[in-house]
């Protein structure tokens, strides 16, 4: 999964998450690139993006704020959940196929850390439209629920280089998926 880094000024520090309960998407109901988001909610007077990540209409996808900290970006379950933000209006636009791709991507990347993470759309978790009736949902989560296990492996390779024998060879022990699981999650 190629995820693009930001070089953002945070104004402050994160509180460190500890669970993961959901992985929450969202719409931007709007344009631009991750950088405009972060000046929004800097501006806003929050320590920066409130996403932890974002994912553009040409495919590409972008950091937002650490994985692994409480984000700003769904009212009650922020201290439980990571947030996706997808660019464009999903209540009058379409989806382009490169963005639900790389939507689906990152959901099955984000599935294999957090195993037991159900995704939901942030209009399952708050009163808004948030994000827009013509949402992909049920292909960017069927499509990503669908490889975990696959994706974690992809993780393991392009980080450590290892052969496609070395990892079949550890999914083959007992506990050998979990294993694995839990080598891509120290990578990330
Ligand atoms: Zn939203």
């Amino acid at each position: 999964m190629d995820i693009i880094k930001t070089d953002y000024k945070w104004n402050g520090t994160f509180v460190k998450r500890n669970e993961t309960k959901y992985i929450i998407l969202h719409h931007r109901a709007g344009n631009g690139d991750a950088e405009s988001i972060h000046e929004q909610h800097l501006a806003q007077g929050w320590t920066g993006i409130g996403y932890h990540f974002y994912v553009r209409k040409n495919g590409r996808v972008y950091r937002g704020r650490p994985l692994g900290t409480v984000g700003a970006h769904c009212q009650g379950q922020n201290s439980c959940s990571v947030g996706i933000c997808f660019e464009g209006n999903f209540e009058t636009e379409k989806m382009p196929e490169k963005q639900i791709r790389a939507g689906a991507r990152l959901v099955g990347y984000l599935l294999a850390l957090f195993p037991s993470a159900e995704v939901k759309l942030h209009r399952d978790m708050n009163a808004t439209q948030c994000p827009g009736k013509n949402f992909e949902f049920d292909k960017i989560r069927k499509e990503g629920e669908n490889m975990s296990v696959e994706e974690a492996v992809e993780i393991i390779q392009a980080k450590s280089g290892l052969e496609d024998e070395t990892i079949e060879f550890l999914l083959c022990y007992k506990y050998g998926e979990e294993l694995v699981l839990k080598i891509a999650e120290a990578m990330v």
